[in-house]
């Protein structure tokens, strides 16, 4: 892992919705994802985690509006650009080639009248036309093995697959222009805890062996400590904290991410007390006021209900690792420029 950036997001907003009516589903998001690493997203539903990976890659669907910030691109070869300043033509270039995603029970968009076979070309075919058929067949039979898949499934269609070698296909459907950058959303969510296991396990491997970056988001705060570099969390459309995974494990700051923590069981060490997290995640269309986390907070005190917390680095000896959001730290410097006016703030359909 590198400490170059692959991607950064810069200030970021989305909304859904215009005008009054408009429902603030993330707010000033800013996140760096670096060369080969494992970025993890975490979050109850509704969060904004899912709504932040279809921003980032321009794939919202209206309502849905991009109302301001930026996300720059790193390219392998040549300067640095802004996806969501792109044109049609050169977003069409940009997905897939350069960043690909896995959607939620991506198992279920394979197309079922067509073999796989056809559905890993079409890929080809569409971003590099000048390829060779012979060449296309080697490469799709080159990444099903790279996903575990043995070749001569090449002629299947996706019925006579399990659910977890369905998802490897869009795994591998989604690494076979070798981008540089992934993004899993809940991709196996829909499978059995061993299925899960080993279709990530293999996912790092193949990143390590790729060296492409990864940005998995999920509910399950347990996969990301076993699976990723880095964490952040997400709350009511807003990055509450970051920072390396065994830190956030070990030693998390902010009162949600100890909830979400203090969720699941410890696999190893001592026995601790699941504890959960009060009442329910907000409404995005009336968000409490001041941090959106102080009803269901068990540290809530004054300035909490009043004042929205600045995203941070806290002075602590580890501070330029971490950042986080509480009013718990109020000596925090702060992170990112204040909101730019948005650039044109337009729907992301039509970018
Ligand atoms: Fe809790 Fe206040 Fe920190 Fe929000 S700012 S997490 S309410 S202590």
């Amino acid at each position: 892992m590198s400490n170059d950036p692959v991607l950064e997001i810069r200030n970021l907003n989305v909304d859904y919705g215009l005008g009054d009516q408009a429902v603030q589903a993330v707010r000033d998001v800013n996140l760096t994802l670096h060369k080969g690493e494992v970025l993890g997203l975490a979050g109850e539903s509704g969060s904004g985690k899912s709504t932040l990976a279809y921003g980032l890659t321009r794939l919202l669907a209206p309502p849905g509006v991009i109302s301001g910030g930026e996300v720059i691109y790193h390219p392998e070869k040549g300067e640095p650009y802004d996806v969501l300043a792109l044109s049609d033509a050169n977003l069409r270039k940009f997905r897939w080639a350069e960043t690909a995603i896995v959607f939620q029970g991506a198992m279920n968009s394979l197309n079922p009248v067509h073999k796989i076979s056809t559905q890993l070309n079409d890929v080809l075919q569409a971003h590099e036309p000048k390829m060779s058929q012979h060449s296309r067949n080697v490469r799709c039979r080159e990444m099903l093995k790279l996903v575990g898949i043995s070749a001569d499934r090449m002629e299947a269609y996706p019925h006579q697959l399990s659910g977890g070698m369905r998802q490897r296909v869009m795994i591998g459907m989604a690494l076979i222009l070798q981008p540089q950058v992934v993004i899993m959303d809940e991709p196996t969510t829909a499978l059995d805890v061993v299925m899960q296991r080993q279709i990530l396990g293999q996912l790092i491997e193949l990143r390590e062996r790729l060296g492409f970056s990864v940005i998995f988001i999920t509910h399950d705060l347990s996969l990301l400590v076993e699976f990723s570099n880095r964490i952040a969390i997400m709350y009511g459309g807003r990055i509450v904290e970051e920072a390396p995974a065994a830190t956030l494990y070990r030693d998390s700051l902010h009162p949600y991410s100890n909830g979400l923590l203090g969720s699941f069981p410890a696999l190893r060490g001592p026995r601790r007390e699941l504890t959960g997290i009060p009442g329910s995640p907000p409404d995005l269309k009336g968000m409490p006021s001041g941090c959106s986390f102080h009803p269901r907070c068990p540290k809530a005190f004054d300035p909490c209900s009043e004042h929205i917390p600045v995203l941070g680095r806290p002075a602590t000896p580890d501070g330029g690792t971490r950042t986080v959001a509480c009013h718990l730290y109020p000596d925090v410097k702060p992170v990112g420029a204040p909101a730019a006016a948005s650039s044109a703030a337009s729907s992301a359909g039509e970018r």
